[in-house]
């Protein structure tokens, strides 16, 4: 393909995003946090006074929301929502949100529009290696324990309890993994590294490794 785009996908905790910006910033590749995207939807569907189970009404919404996803912010209708898409609201609505299949295709054509526009990407999500791009030039995806996956979660965040982190990452899981559109599943032809005993330079030389 003319694109150099690397897929990197894999549930709550499993490393995705730290080892995909390293993973860019070896290959001097931008990047881009796909789950921000889907969270910057939920957060403008919550400021819009929206019901996240909506569909026609939160289709609306991501068909009209400006979205800005740096490395570093998520600008949501010119409002910065960096900490915001990071909240309890929004992580429990963005799992509606994302199960939207019009969502969906609104979120892909912007994806596809971002490598086409870069000449390609480090990204990383749920469905970049089965949907967005399944011809990316390598797919990888990460998985953990689950106990290791609360535990890095809850690290991120100071004062988060690891045992409510765990319930958490269950019901998305669970969310993810079973919804009709775009379910989080092993692409065909993907890398498969289970993370739990690796430290990040290890996963990061593991994928540059397949690269070459
Ligand atoms: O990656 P992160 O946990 O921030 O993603 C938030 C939510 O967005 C996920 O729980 C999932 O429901 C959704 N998502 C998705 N497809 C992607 C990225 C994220 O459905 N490519």
């Amino acid at each position: 393909m003319a694109y150099r785009v690397i897929a990197i996908d894999g549930p709550a905790g499993s490393g995705k995003s730290t080892v995909a910006r390293a993973v860019a910033d070896r290959l001097g590749l931008e990047y881009l946090d796909t789950g921000a995207m889907y969270r910057g939807v939920a957060f403008a569907v919550l400021q819009r006074g929206v019901d996240p189970t909506d569909v026609a009404a939160v289709a609306d919404v991501a068909r009209s929301v400006t979205l800005e996803v740096t490395r570093s912010a998520c600008i949501v209708d010119g409002e910065d929502a960096s900490a915001a898409i990071r909240g309890a609201e929004v992580t429990t609505a963005v799992t509606a949100v994302a199960a939207n299949p019009e969502v969906r295709v609104e979120m892909v054509a912007r994806q596809r529009s971002w490598v086409v526009e870069r000449g390609g990407g480090v990204m990383e999500g749920r469905d970049i290696g089965s949907v967005v791009f399944p011809e990316a030039e390598l797919k990888v995806h990460l998985i953990a324990s689950p106990e290791v996956r609360a535990q890095r979660r809850a690290a991120e965040t100071p004062g988060l309890d690891v045992v409510a982190v765990a319930a958490d990452i269950r019901r998305r899981d669970v969310a993810d993994s079973s919804r009709a559109a775009s379910p989080l599943v092993e692409a065909s032809g993907a890398e498969v590294i289970d993370t739990s005993d690796l430290a990040i330079p290890e996963i990061v030389d593991a994928i540059v490794g397949l690269l070459s």
